[in-house]
């Protein structure tokens, strides 16, 4: 389990450090709200503990920020004493949990253990469904009715994408931008042959068109039952 500490306090940082290796976690530590940003794009974490007073980006607008670029990391924010405010910004920014300061590891590791729970749980049970057409993100399965269909990873990320918004119509550099790495710069038509292959595993087979094409704008997925 990795976690990310962000916090400029460097005894509070350090502290924090110590008590979750202590639990068996891998902990980062950013002492700026621009580090901590940068470490939460570029890697995977299970949780990220935030405080909120920070230089750079504070707490409030790194959370905000980061649930903006898709980022849904569970997020425990630290928060002043005496800070009910503090606390209805944090939860309104899309930060999952709070925790007062001055505070207990042990308390710290109980929220962070249960914020855990939380989000396996939610994220083993997630699916997609549109028309009889279902995915599976966790366990990486997708089937259309009692059919399993086998996809290759980048097949399966394009089809996520499209599936968290059928029947909007989905600009081809959207897909891009957010299947590809960012830094990709190859040939945009490389979602045009996704798209196909694609069809030739969800739709043909069935003798259905549920990825439609819109000229000009991208392409939309829509349930077909056939
Ligand atoms: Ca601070």
């Amino acid at each position: 389990m990795r976690v990310l500490v962000v916090e400029d306090e460097k005894k509070v940082a350090a502290a924090v450090r110590r008590g979750l290796e202590a639990e068996g976690f891998t902990v980062d530590v950013a002492l700026t709200g621009t580090d901590g940003k940068w470490l939460a794009t570029e890697n995977e974490y299970d949780v990220i503990v935030l405080d909120i007073m920070l230089p750079g980006i504070n707490g409030f607008k790194l959370c905000a920020q980061l649930r903006e670029l898709g980022i849904w990391t569970p997020i425990l924010m630290l928060t002043a004493k005496d800070g009910d405010l503090d606390e209805a910004e944090a939860l309104d920014t899309g930060a999952d949990d709070f925790l007062r300061k001055p505070f207990s590891y042990v308390v710290l590791v109980a929220r962070i253990r249960a914020l855990l729970r939380r989000s396996s749980s939610a994220e083993t049970s997630l699916t997609y469904e549109v028309g009889d057409l279902v995915l599976h993100p966790a366990r990486h399965r997708c089937s259309r009715g009692d059919q399993e269909i086998k996809l290759t990873a980048r097949e399966f990320a394009v089809l996520e994408f499209l599936m968290r918004r059928p029947g909007e119509v989905i600009a081809k550099l959207d897909i891009l931008d957010n299947v590809w790495d960012f830094a990709f710069d190859g040939n945009p038509n490389i979602v045009e042959v996704y798209i196909g292959y694609l069809r030739r595993k969800i739709d043909d087979p069935f003798e259905r068109k549920s990825i439609e094409t819109v000229r000009g704008a991208g392409y939309r997925l829509v349930p077909d039952r056939g």
